[in-house]
Order: C-alpha cells, then sequence, then structure tokens
C-alpha cells in the first residue's frame, strides 16, 4: 500500500503556534569591554608597527621621488631604488603566491593569528574602538547611552565619536591614494581643490569603505564578507593552534564569591562571569567549543587570565592550545601539510630571487615597418625600416649600441649609439640593409641586439623578419 506522508495543514493550528522566521537576521550590537592583559600588549606590538608604517611609507623620499609610489598612468612601481616595469609582472605574480602560500604555512602552524593581531580589519576596528571607549565612555555608559532618549549631551557624543571616526577614515582614504598619486602633490591639489576628479572619488571611496568597514561593520567583514575566514578551515589540523576553552577543567560553571576554593559543590573552575563573552570583538562564547567566528585575538584569555588571578585559581582556563593538547596527545610540528608548504615556499622564493637578480633592467620592442616590405636601393640592396622601442628600466642613464645578425653583410643605416635616461622609453626609427645576393629567401629570420656599453649585464637581443624579393631559381 501507498505510504502517505503526513502533512500538517497550516490552518489545524492555533495562532500561537505559527511564527514568521525572517531569514535576513538583524544585527545585534556588541559592547565590548576593556580589557588589558598579555596578548592586548601584543597586539600592540604588531597593529601599530602596522599603522605607522602606512601612513609614514607615502611620505619617504628617496632619490628625489617619492620612496613607495604605484604610478598607474606611467606604468611603473617604484619601491626604492627598484622600479617595476609592466614586464616585470611575471614577480609580482610569484610575490603574491608566496604570500598566500606563507599564509597558509603560519595558518597551518599558528591558526588566525593573522586575523587576531595584523589583519587591517582588525587593527582599525581596534583603532574605531578606541575612539568609541573614549567619546562614548566604558561598555556599561555605551549600552546605556544607546537605550537614553535624545538629548544634547548624548548627540554631542555621538558627533564626536563620528567626526573622530570620519576623520581617521580620511587620513586612512588619503594615505592610500597617496600610494598611487605623489603625496605632496594631492594634499596640495585637495587643499586647493584642484585635484583631479579621479583621485577625489578615490579618496571619497577609501574613506566610506573605512568607516563602514570599522566603524559599522566590524565583525561582520570577518564572519560574511572575508574570504579567508571561509576558507581556512582547510588548513587546520589538530595541531593548530587554537584559542580554547579547556571544559574538563572549568565545567560545571558556577557563580561563587571571591577566594572560594571550596570544590564539595562539585563546581569547576568557570565562575561563569562572562568576561570572557563580552571582551569578544565577534561576540562570541569560546566556551561553546571552536567558531568559524573566532578571530584568534585571545582577549578572551586576557580576561579570563585577570578573572582567574582575582579567584586564586591557576590561569589559562582559556589558552592558546591544540585539539590535540586537549585531549591529551602529543603535538606534532613537522606534519605533512607544513613541510609541503615549506618546500613549496621555498622552492617559489629561491625562483624568485633568481628571477629578480638575473633581471636585466633593459627592455626592446620592435614593430616592422607595415607600409612598405622592403624598399630597393640605387645600389642594388634591400632595405627593411622598423621602429624599435628601447625601454631603459635602470636607475641612470644609460648609452647603447646596436647591432643586428643574421644574414650575411647586415648593416644599420645610421645611428647605432644612443643614450636613453632612467626610465625612459624612446622610440628610435631604424634601417636594416643588406646584399640582394646575401638573401637566402624571401623572409629571413634576424637578431637585433641592444647592448649597454661598458656593460655585458645590459644587453637583450630580440628576433625579427626581414623581408626581400624571392631569390630566382
Ligand atoms: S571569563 Fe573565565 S571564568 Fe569568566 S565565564 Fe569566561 S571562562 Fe568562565
Ligand atoms: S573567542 Fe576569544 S579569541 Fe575568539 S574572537 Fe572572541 S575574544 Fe578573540
Amino acid at each position: 500500500m501507498e505510504e502517505k506522508i503526513p502533512v500538517h495543514e497550516i490552518e489545524d493550528l492555533a495562532p500561537s503556534e505559527v511564527s514568521e522566521l525572517d531569514l535576513y537576521q538583524k544585527r545585534e550590537k556588541i559592547y565590548t569591554r576593556k580589557i588589558e592583559g598579555t596578548f592586548q600588549k601584543l597586539r600592540l606590538f604588531t597593529g601599530w608597527p602596522l599603522l605607522c608604517g602606512y601612513f609614514f611609507m607615502p611620505w619617504v623620499q628617496w632619490n628625489g621621488r617619492q620612496a613607495v609610489l604605484f604610478d598607474l598612468p606611467a606604468r611603473k612601481f617604484h619601491v626604492f631604488s627598484i622600479t617595476f616595469w609592466p614586464q616585470d609582472f611575471s614577480m609580482l605574480a610569484w610575490v603574491l603566491a608566496i604570500a598566500a602560500f606563507a599564509l597558509f604555512l603560519f595558518t597551518t602552524l599558528f591558526g588566525r593569528v593573522w586575523c587576531g593581531y595584523s589583519c587591517p580589519q582588525t587593527v582599525w576596528t581596534s583603532i574605531f574602538m578606541w575612539i568609541e571607549q573614549k567619546t562614548e565612555g566604558s561598555r556599561n555608559q555605551r549600552i546605556k547611552l544607546d537605550q537614553s532618549p535624545w538629548r544634547l549631551q548624548k548627540f554631542v557624543k555621538k558627533l564626536m565619536k563620528h567626526g573622530l571616526w570620519m576623520g581617521f577614515a580620511l587620513f586612512t582614504g588619503f594615505t592610500f591614494v597617496g600610494y598611487f598619486s605623489p603625496v605632496n602633490d594631492l594634499i596640495y591639489d585637495l587643499a586647493t581643490f584642484s585635484a583631479p576628479l579621479a583621485a577625489v572619488s578615490w579618496v571619497i571611496f577609501f574613506t566610506l569603505a573605512t568607516y563602514i568597514n570599522a566603524g559599522w561593520m566590524r565583525e561582520q567583514v570577518c564572519m560574511y564578507m572575508c574570504p579567508y575566514a571561509r576558507f581556512q578551515s582547510a588548513m587546520f589540523d589538530s595541531n593548530t593552534l587554537i584559542v580554547s576553552y579547556d571544559a574538563k577543567r572549568g565545567e560545571q560553571r558556577g557563580s561563587r564569591k571571591r577566594g572560594e576554593i571550596d570544590r564539595s559543590d562539585h563546581l569547576g573552575d568557570c565562575i561563569d562571569c562572562e568576561l570572557c563573552k563580552q571582551v569578544c570583538p565577534t561576540g562570541i562564547d569560546i566556551r561553546d567549543g571552536l567558531q568559524y567566528q573566532c578571530i584568534g585575538c585571545a582577549l578572551c584569555v586576557d580576561a579570563c587570565n585577570s578573572v582567574m588571578e582575582k579567584m586564586g585559581y591557576a590561569k589559562n582556563l582559556i589558552s592558546y592550545t591544540t585539539e590535540n593538547k586537549l585531549a591529551g596527545k602529543p603535538g606534532k610540528i613537522l606534519r605533512f601539510k607544513v613541510v609541503g608548504y615549506t618546500i613549496a615556499l621555498i622552492v617559489m622564493c629561491s625562483l624568485l630571487g633568481f628571477r629578480f637578480f638575473t633581471r636585466t633592467p633593459l627592455q626592446i620592442d620592435i614593430i616592422r615597418d607595415r607600409g612598405q616590405l622592403y624598399f630597393q636601393t640605387s645600389d642594388g640592396r634591400i632595405e627593411n625600416s622598423y621602429t624599435l622601442k628601447i625601454i631603459n628600466m635602470d636607475q641612470q642613464k644609460h648609452d647603447y649600441t646596436l647591432s643586428a645578425s643574421g644574414l650575411e653583410g647586415l648593416e644599420i643605416r645610421g645611428k647605432t649609439s644612443i643614450s636613453v635616461n632612467s626610465g625612459e622609453v624612446l622610440v628610435v626609427p631604424v634601417r636594416l640593409s643588406v646584399k640582394t645576393t646575401s638573401l637566402g629567401s624571401a623572409n629571413s629570420d634576424i637578431i637585433i641586439t641592444v647592448q649597454g656599453e661598458n656593460s655585458d649585464k645590459l644587453k637583450t637581443s630580440h628576433t625579427t623578419r626581414f623581408l626581400g624579393p624571392a631569390p630566382s631559381l
């Protein structure tokens, strides 16, 4: 007999049994409590150098120009004494691949330490939170302020907070654009309202992005927008460093008075004060186990340690640990993934180093004159015309010598000695000539070479074609 799936008719339910499920859950605002401790201090050591480096770097000058400048219109990236050209983009790809593998290795060993200590989202959010605490007060004061009706005092505090947030965001946005447009010119142009529309638009864009991300969205960026947060669990194993609550020691949780160590009531070390939850920037309770929202910042470790200290209990009820350690198993540093990532990193760094140190700061492009295939001169020679583009990617001016080979008696008609300034792209018309009798076919491969005078390293060659009449049989 056909079995029927029981269907519960909605009309049969009492109105109290029917409820609506909102697919878009409203974000609950997180009011974090300020905490001090070892890991909070460590965060200062990682966050401040990043912040200072970011804001200071565009102002550093090097040999009369901005030390770090990504000059997109000129398609040149200056990093101190090195200038990268579009021809060097393969190196940029290598650098990105190395950074990705370094992050994989770091994550496998140390979990989300990058997120908790050095990620710009975390660092900028910490600054915004600090501004919030300075203008609106402690956690309890902020909760009260948000619940209170709009009065002058509340308005002034909110205005101050958002004004400072906006100021910091503007400084961030301006600095970011200063990496792509000379910062001294940019500040002058903005101050005199003569900045190009593109520059103004990007400053506004990055200002708003910073204000929204670090001021309003905060942990939402890590939880819903960051792709790294999503795929990094694939790099975790049972020996990866995680922040974890020692449930065996902490449970059964329960409140008690300070200094009360009597365990006759079977209570564990957790006094259920919820301080670990109140300091958490993502608003989770680490006692519920490892969660993807946890960015490994260890603020809950500092918070719990301060509680344990006050209670006279041993520290590290919440601590950096590993799954194996929690299970009482021995830890292992050299694992398959760690060895694999390390080997990949060594190979990639060696290849990049080789590519960098054997790089020739000279590039040539050759375009054949398409207007005329070849030209026969009065002395019976065949001539081809080319346009030669010489790019001097070095930091100094160079004199170069042109030569051509590939056909017997091949000659360059015109200048063979050329000076090119540092960073200059020089376009030179070149005519090559050869006796008709030297042509073995109507289409021959030839090589044009540009060599720096007094330098064997500055040498590059390009193969092109030389056309002429088909030789008679
Ligand atoms: S801070 Fe420590 S003692 Fe307090 S609730 Fe968290 S785990 Fe328990
Ligand atoms: S649970 Fe602890 S380590 Fe994880 S994000 Fe919250 S405070 Fe940081």
